[in-house]
């Protein structure tokens, strides 16, 4: 692991103390915490402990019961979170994971990273995340609609759409959405379109929100191509994952001429040297809610199913975990760059552990990391609360074209930055310095 700068240490030892055991949010700090120590270098007005500090404490942390009854009629309780971490920029903004790993250090560490990303788009919008450890897998439409219902029934006293704006995330896409919006008006009397994200299109949703975060990271990945005189044009390209994000990165890379050979979800991976067939993986991830290993049945010969093992053994030109955090290591990074791999950009938040960053970066792999690769949900997140302020609705061409501006001028503002700080094509570097700067400057505006 690399110094930190001295100034840092007992910051990162009060963070880890302060939040016993939550690994993930320590690692998120110490990696921002890696690239701060250039900033400090350089702009010593910086080096200041107190507003660091703050930074890495949230605003406001929400832990809550959600009691909720499944169609046998029996009472399960689970645990809800929200982390309003810090809304200097803007309303906390941030998703929602139904997830069985989920926890307050999960939460937090998702919250950190969003804060940052959120400022990276430019767009007037503070960072959170929330979530429960429900597992949807399963379990009935009702039943989502009543957990969805009971989760909202406690959130919702914490939000509003000049407050806490949440979204989707692992395990919440519009159903989810649609259900707790429903369950705010009804207990609001409200019908506060703003208060939600991702929302459905004849309630209140934007076009083009669905595909954002996919389009929009390989929209990222496209430009780093660029610096190099590159193109997804005939690019052999794996995507792990099978959920909102991976699909619409695979949808995304097609339409730029890429081939997507395998993808995965939480029991294995598939692949397809023939190129996945986009419509029937959507078939089955989005209308039938199934696993991946039906593709293969479907398809039979000249695809695979590959129940364990890791999908970065599949050799590839680019690579987009899409997936969670922390499933491509050290050890993945090493396959993929004896592979060859010229690009990675991470569809989901934190995929890469810390060594397998370190591995892509030694080898000169362009690097997008989440918090600015994937920041295209969020962003788009933020142009639905632009519409629904307005009571307007944009065409699908109209915001797919606005994304597209906002994933170029995140993209540049870290290169420039990268560069500034002097580690040119640093992209972590870039992204973690741009996102800090200008969270820090509007905290120290607003004052302690
Ligand atoms: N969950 C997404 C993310 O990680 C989207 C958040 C949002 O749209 O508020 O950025």
């Amino acid at each position: 692991m690399p110094q930190l700068d001295e100034k840092l240490e007992p910051i990162l030892a009060q963070v880890i103390h302060r939040n016993a055991g939550e690994v993930e949010f320590h690692q998120a700090v110490r990696e921002v915490f890696e690239s701060l120590g250039h900033v400090i270098a350089k702009r010593p007005d910086y080096a200041d402990e107190a507003l660091i500090e703050r930074i890495c404490e949230p605003e406001r942390q929400i832990i809550f019961r959600v009691p909720w009854t499944d169609d046998k009629g029996q009472v399960h309780i689970n645990r809800g979170f929200r982390v309003q971490f810090n809304s200097a920029l803007g309303p906390y903004k941030g998703g929602i994971r139904f997830h069985p790993s989920v926890n307050v250090g999960i939460i937090k560490f998702l919250g950190f990273e969003q804060t940052f990303k959120n400022a990276l788009t430019g767009m007037p919008i503070g960072g959170g995340k929330g979530g429960a450890d429900f597992n949807p897998r399963g379990r009935s439409d009702a039943e989502v609609m009543r957990f969805c219902q009971s989760f909202m029934t406690e959130l919702s006293r914490h939000l509003g759409e000049h407050t806490d704006v949440p979204a989707g995330d692992i395990g919440v896409g519009g159903r989810e959405i649609g259900y707790m919006f429903g369950q705010y008006k009804r207990l609001t009397n409200r019908y506060e379109a703003g208060v939600l994200t991702g929302k459905g299109l004849s309630y209140g949703g934007s076009r083009a929100r669905t595909e954002a975060t996919g389009y929009g990271n390989t929209y990222f990945v496209q430009s780093m191509l660029e610096t190099k005189g590159m193109s997804f044009d005939g690019k052999r390209c794996v995507v792990s994952g099978s959920g909102n994000v991976a699909l619409y990165t695979m949808e995304k890379i097609m339409a730029f001429g890429g081939k997507v050979v395998a993808c995965s979800d939480s029991n294995g991976y598939i692949v397809d040297e023939k190129g996945i067939d986009l419509e029937l993986i959507k078939e089955i991830k989005e209308v039938r809610r199934e696993r991946v290993s039906e593709y293969a049945r479907l398809k039979g010969a000249g695809t695979q199913y590959i129940p364990d093992g890791s999908i970065w053994d599949v050799p590839c030109d680019v690579a987009m975990p899409s997936a969670t955090q922390n499933e491509l290591t050290g050890k993945d990074a090493q396959t993929l760059v004896k592979n060859g791999v010229i690009a990675v950009g991470e569809g989901a938040n934190m995929p890469s552990t810390p060594e397998a960053i370190r591995v892509f970066q030694d080898a000169k792999v362009l690097f997008g990391p989440g918090k600015a690769a994937n920041a295209g949900g969020v962003a788009t997140s933020a142009l639905e609360m632009q519409q629904n302020a307005a009571r307007d609705s944009w065409t699908f061409e109209q915001t797919e074209a606005r994304l597209a501006t906002i994933m170029r001028n995140i993209h540049d503002t870290c290169a420039e930055t990268a560069e500034e700080f002097g580690a040119p094509g640093n992209y972590v570097m870039g992204a973690n310095i741009a996102g800090f700067v200008r969270v820090a400057e509007a905290m120290r505006a607003l004052g302690v």
